[in-house]
C-alpha cells in the first residue's frame, strides 16, 4: 500500500461519516457494519480553517489514479465496501473538484456499491449534478451551527456560498428519490449554544432535506491557532446527537425541545428532561428507549423481556416501575 495514501486515511478522520471507528486504513461504520476506505486526496490546502492541521504545514497528495487504485485493491482483497473521497484545497475549488469526480468515475468502472464524495466550496452546479450522478452519498461541511462565527474561524469560507451549494445539491438528489442522499456536519465547542445547533439542525433536515446531521466535537490540536482553546466533551456531543435521534427519526418538535434548555444548554439526558417537563406519551418517550426497544413494548413486551433479549433497562426502569406488560403500564 501506498505509504502516502496511508496517510492521507489518517488525516481524513476529521470529516465524520457516521459512528465510525478508524482502524489503520478503513473506517469501519458501526451501526451499517460497513467498512469504508476514507481519504483525502490532499492533504496540502490553501485554505485557513484555524481547527485543521492542514493548512499549518506540508501536505501530501496522490492522483486520482492512485486512490482509485488503492480503494479496487482493498476490494478485491474483500477488504472494504465502500469509498469516500475527499481532499484538501490544494488547489482552486473547481480543480479539487474536477479531481474528486474522476476518482469517482475511476472507482465506478469496477465497483458498484457504496460511493461518497465530498463537495468542495466553490464547486459549480455541473460538477455538483456529476458528483451527485457519481456517488450514493454527497456531503458538504456547513462548519459552524452559528452563522456569524464561521469567519472567526476560517477567513476564505462564506456560509452563502456553502448554503446555495447545498440548495443545488438538495434539488438534485431529490430528482433521485430515496437513492441518494446528502449529509452534512458542524463542529460543536467552538463557542455556540446547543440551541444554535439544535435551530441548525433543524434548518437542515426541513429546510435542505439533509439525511444526516453529523456533530464533531473540537479537538484542539498542536500546531494550529487553537492549540490552546478548550475541547469539547464527547458527553455534549452524545446528548445533542439524542436530539438528533429525536428529531430525525421520531419526528419531535424542535420548540418543544427548546422548552428543555437552561441558558441554551441542555443540562442533563433530553429524553429525561423531556419525558420530566412533558410526561411520557408514547414507549418512544421512554429515557434509555430507542426505537427497537420502543416498537417491542409496543407490542407488549415487558421490561424483564427487554433484559432478557440483551436491551439495557437501567434507565427505563424509574418510568415504567411495576410494568410487566404493556396495559400495566398505565400511562398508554
Ligand atoms: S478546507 Fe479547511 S477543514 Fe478542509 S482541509 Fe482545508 S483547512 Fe482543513
Amino acid at each position: 500500500m501506498n505509504a502516502r495514501i496511508a496517510r492521507l486515511a489518517a488525516e481524513s478522520r476529521f470529516d465524520v461519516c457516521g459512528d465510525c471507528k478508524f482502524n489503520g486504513l478503513i473506517y469501519v461504520a458501526m451501526s451499517k457494519k460497513a467498512r469504508l476506505f476514507k481519504a483525502l486526496l490532499s492533504s496540502n490546502c490553501r485554505f485557513d480553517c484555524a481547527y485543521c492541521p492542514n493548512p499549518w504545514r506540508k501536505g501530501i497528495s496522490v492522483t486520482p489514479e492512485e486512490f482509485a487504485r488503492a480503494f479496487l485493491n482493498l476490494r478485491r482483497r474483500g477488504l472494504v465496501d465502500g469509498a469516500f473521497v475527499s481532499s484538501g484545497m490544494h488547489s482552486d475549488p473547481e480543480k479539487v473538484m474536477e479531481d474528486i469526480i474522476e476518482t469517482g468515475q475511476l472507482i465506478r468502472k469496477e465497483f458498484k456499491g457504496y460511493v461518497h464524495l465530498k463537495i468542495v466550496p466553490g464547486a459549480n452546479k455541473e460538477q455538483i449534478r456529476q458528483a451527485i450522478e457519481i456517488a450514493n452519498r454527497v456531503s458538504i461541511n456547513i462548519e459552524v451551527a452559528k452563522p456569524s462565527m464561521l469567519n472567526e474561524v476560517v477567513s476564505v469560507k462564506s456560509r452563502y456560498d456553502i448554503l446555495r451549494r447545498e440548495r443545488w445539491i438538495s434539488e438534485e438528489v431529490r430528482r433521485y428519490g430515496n437513492s441518494k442522499s446528502h449529509t452534512t456536519q458542524v463542529i460543536a465547542g467552538l463557542g455556540e449554544s446547543d440551541a444554535d445547533i439544535i435551530a441548525c439542525m433543524k434548518r437542515q433536515y426541513e429546510e435542505y432535506g439533509i439525511s444526516r446531521f453529523y456533530i464533531s466535537p473540537f479537538t484542539p490540536l498542536k500546531n494550529t491557532p487553537m492549540e490552546n482553546c478548550r475541547s469539547e466533551s464527547r458527553k455534549r456531543a452524545a446528548r445533542l446527537y439524542s436530539i438528533d435521534a429525536l428529531i430525525r427519526l421520531y419526528g419531535f418538535d424542535a420548540r418543544r425541545i427548546r422548552d428543555v434548555l437552561e441558558d441554551g444548554m441542555l443540562k442533563d439526558d433530553p429524553k429525561v428532561l423531556l419525558a420530566e417537563k412533558f410526561g411520557i406519551a408514547r414507549p418512544i418517550d421512554i429515557p434509555g428507549i430507542g426505537p427497537r426497544a420502543a416498537k417491542l413494548i409496543e407490542k407488549g413486551y415487558s421490561l424483564a423481556d427487554l433484559k432478557r433479549m440483551g436491551f439495557s433497562v437501567k434507565k427505563a426502569t424509574p418510568y415504567m416501575a411495576g410494568q410487566k406488560r404493556l396495559s400495566d403500564f398505565a400511562i398508554f
